[in-house]
């Protein structure tokens, strides 16, 4: 029997040393499902995964295991935002750099992006285009080459001749060529299927079209409708028999309508959506991703003499400025919103502003926090996986250091960051 008992301690001691749990002590805890705040609580963790959530303060019962003191933080699970471009990072540069860069230097400087976004807690992102060197991102996170959070990206979004998306809009005729769907330009139902399965098969995790005019590309309109309700079903239909939803960036009404019928999932901007597109939005299930903190950066941009091409600047002052209030009216109507700023327009890692700009709207904090990890959650099909403090799920794990349901602004200034059970941040 003796033997025996030493045999079952032998074994259990190897299995701890292979299998450290890590005890984080949380002061306060966002339950993200429930919208509470639960005090004394801690979070065990073995790898990448929750094993356990428990009340009252826990020590590890043997000597391999560790503790994470966040006794006078308040704990969260990792944030996602839906708008993100980890490519780019918008400056007076940005219209010449995509004849002056080559994918290796989109390349490393994305990594500083991509770290950024991590360490101010958003530990997964959806993004929603670039260059197709994002899918390249991803794969060096996923890998663990690169720190980053977990990204779902569009590759190379799609519009169609002209459009927002265009890769050679506002070049000189030499250099304009004729992009089709390999390069994101469609100009009917069929063009429209051969990018969708083009997408998938860069390695695209979902698509992202441009349903109307933008406010950053070199073009007149920032708000004409850009697809036809055809091409928009057609993307919809073929993304869906990869799995894949569609996102659509849209700030005019007309182009909006036409996304939300054709099929697609979330609306970008929204910047004049009117009240029967509210209706719209919610008989359709699709959700408005807002981007508030990018509208409020173009508009401030645009007051600078020359950073903007001198077509862009009428179209960032009328957009920008508009965008907080649609969302504020898009809230109250009960639109789902899903979080997400277009961080990438302005500085990645500063994409805790938008909730205090949705609180400032009329949202109160803890559904901005639920909007950034449950729905978002769901959105993305990882609901059980993502998005909350829960057994089972991935250790993506955050703290600040204040109630951000009395100061929001604390969301700013994240102070721990875990993903994937290993620490980033502390
Ligand atoms: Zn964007």
């Amino acid at each position: 029997m003796k033997k025996l008992t030493f045999i079952f301690c032998f074994l259990l001691m190897i299995c701890n040393a292979q299998s450290q749990n890590i005890y984080i002590l949380c002061g306060k805890l966002i339950d993200t499902k429930s919208g509470n705040i639960k005090t004394e609580q801690t979070i065990v963790v073995n790898q990448n995964k929750i094993i356990d959530v428990m009340d009252g303060y826990v020590m590890p019962r043997n000597a391999v295991d560790k503790t994470i003191e966040l006794k006078d933080k308040v704990v969260m699970p990792g944030l996602i935002d839906m708008h993100v471009h980890i490519e780019m990072e918008y400056d007076n540069k940005t219209r010449i750099n995509k004849y002056t860069l080559n994918e290796a230097d989109v390349a490393y400087n994305s990594v500083g992006f991509a770290k950024s976004t991590l360490l101010n807690g958003f530990t997964t992102v959806r993004d929603l285009g670039g260059t197709g060197v994002n899918i390249s991102i991803k794969k060096a996170i996923e890998a663990g080459k690169i720190p980053g959070p977990r990204v779902f990206t569009a590759g190379k979004s799609l519009a169609t001749t002209g459009g927002h998306a265009d890769p050679t809009n506002g070049s000189s005729r030499v250099l304009i060529g004729n992009p089709g769907p390999k390069e994101g330009v469609v100009n009917s139902v069929e063009d429209a299927k051969k990018a969708v399965r083009q997408r998938y098969k860069n390695g695209a995790d979902c698509i992202k079209i441009t349903a109307t005019g933008g406010v950053l590309s070199v073009a007149k309109s920032g708000d004409n409708p850009q697809f036809t309700i055809e091409e928009v079903k057609a993307i919809c239909d073929m993304a869906k028999d990869y799995g894949m939803h569609v996102a659509a960036h849209a700030h005019g009404d007309e182009g909006m309508q036409r996304a939300i019928i054709g099929g697609v999932k979330t609306i970008e901007h929204g910047t004049y959506m009117s009240d029967k597109t509210m209706e719209l939005m919610k008989k359709h299930d699709a959700y408005l991703v807002p981007t508030i903190t990018a509208g409020k950066e173009v508009a401030e941009k645009a007051a600078i003499k020359g950073f903007y091409p001198d077509i862009v600047v009428p179209k960032a002052l009328a957009v920008g400025p508009q965008i907080q209030g649609t969302f504020a009216k898009a809230y109250k109507k009960g639109v789902g919103i899903a979080f997400g700023t277009d961080a990438g327009v302005f500085k990645h890692g500063n994409n805790g502003k938008e909730f205090g700009y949705m609180v400032e709207a009329g949202m109160p904090a803890m559904e901005t926090l639920q909007s950034a990890t449950i729905t978002n959650a769901m959105l993305l099909k990882m609901e059980n996986e993502i998005g909350q403090v829960k057994k089972g799920f991935f250790a993506d794990i955050i703290a600040v250091d204040d109630d951000p349901t009395k100061n929001i602004s604390t969301m700013e200034n994240v102070v721990f960051v875990m993903k994937g059970g290993k620490v980033y941040k502390k």
